[in-house]
């Protein structure tokens, strides 16, 4: 999968921008607030349907201006392919391939990529939730069903949530409401829990080779999946069956607590160094060794599904890899697409394909 153009209008300090891509490694690079963020989150937003840091639409629109367009032209396997979105005031417009679409989701999908910046660098160390954030995100490129039944899953479960929240408060509930709801969530549950471990699988076999190479393979790393059913297990009606007998044998603490308390919701994602628990003994060399192995496999994974790899952006964190470990992304993703934004453009020399100086929401490119 390749970038070929990235537009945008009005977009975050963009006034206009039109922004050639290369195959290979892409920098961009110019002083702190200038730009260079915002140009990875608009192409990055036909890979997810929404920004990855602001929370709403209308933060990426331009001070002063009533709205934003994006454009992003790409070549996948299946030819030439572009998206495009817009938003003005309460309107919104989707087009695919120069179509118009209705639905978010029917733009995400066909683009794929694997972000990188410094937020990740905590994987390692954050709690769960970040990891389970990972997975799903990593997981959702790469089986087209799994936001569905996510989503579903959590719609479940707040619903049974709330009996058990009425239940803690002694007030009368509907037992068939609760059961039926017991049965969705355990239901789509399996779901989850089949995509996560089969995903962790895959993911596993290259983060072990890929850490291998870059710490002189002398370390070896193992992931797992922890979730509140015993991992292993392939049918997924069995998966089902053990969900439900966890809710039913839990449910006076979960009526005391109010809310459920097993589940995709709590998994967690278990990362082992030479048999040690990573997020206790992981030095901070090595967590960042960990995080920059898992979303390379992230890629592979992606390759390994869905035929291609995607593109790889890079924000700003180069300059927190060694030099090795630079060297190591610099030269062994050169047969892929990766886009890189950083300060100093020297952190990169002899390694670029295509460099792109950014300057107040500005873009000037020097192919080499
Ligand atoms: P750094 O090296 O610090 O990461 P950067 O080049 O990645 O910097 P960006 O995050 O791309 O910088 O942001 C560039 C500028 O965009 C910032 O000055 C920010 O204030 C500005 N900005 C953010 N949102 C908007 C908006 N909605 N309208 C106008 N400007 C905005
Ligand atoms: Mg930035």
């Amino acid at each position: 999968m390749i970038i070929k153009r990235f537009r945008a209008e009005n977009f975050r300090n963009i006034e206009k921008c039109d922004i050639e891509f290369s195959p290979g490694v892409n920098l961009l690079y110019g002083k702190n607030a200038q730009g260079k963020t915002n140009v990875v989150e608009g192409i990055y937003y036909f890979s997810r349907g929404k920004s990855f840091r602001g929370r709403e639409d209308k933060e990426l629109v331009r001070f002063g201006e009533a709205g934003f367009r994006i454009k992003l032209d790409f070549a996948s396997e299946t030819g030439e392919e572009s998206l495009e979105y817009a938003m003005f005031g309460k309107e919104r417009l989707r087009k695919k391939n120069d179509y118009k679409i209705t639905k978010v989701t029917e733009m995400i999908g066909s683009f794929k990529a694997v972000l990188f910046y410094p937020d990740d660098l905590g994987l390692v160390k954050d709690g769960p939730e970040e990891r389970r954030g990972f997975l799903n995100v990593a997981a959702a490129a790469c089986y087209a069903p799994y936001i569905r039944y996510y989503s579903d899953y959590k719609k479940a479960l707040e619903n049974r949530n709330c009996i058990l929240k009425m239940m803690q408060k002694g007030l009368p509930v509907d037992y068939r409401e609760l059961e039926s709801w017991s049965d969705s969530v355990a239901e789509y549950a399996s779901h989850i829990y089949l995509f996560r471990e089969d995903y962790i699988k895959r993911l596993t076999v290259y983060a072990g080779k890929i850490l291998g190479e870059i710490s002189d393979g002398g370390e070896e790393l193992t992931l797992s999946y922890e979730s509140s059913v015993a991992s292993g297990i392939q049918d997924r009606l069995t998966v089902k069956e053990e969900y439900k007998k966890i809710l039913t044998s839990s449910i006076d603490r979960e009526i005391a607590a109010g809310v459920t308390l097993f589940g995709p919701h709590r998994d967690d994602l278990d990362i082992r160094i030479n048999g040690k628990s990573a997020r206790s003994f992981a030095s901070q060399g090595q967590q960042r060794s960990i995080v920059l192995a898992l979303k390379l496999s992230e890629g592979e994974v992606i390759k390994e599904i869905c035929g291609e790899y995607p593109v790889f952006l890079f924000d700003d964190v180069l300059s927190e890899l060694d030099e090795r470990r630079r060297k190591y992304v610099l030269s062994e993703i050169g047969d892929r697409q990766i886009i890189i934004t950083c300060c100093d453009r020297n952190e990169c020399v002899g390694f670029t394909d295509n460099e792109i100086e950014v300057s107040g929401g500005k873009y000037v490119s020097s192919y080499r």
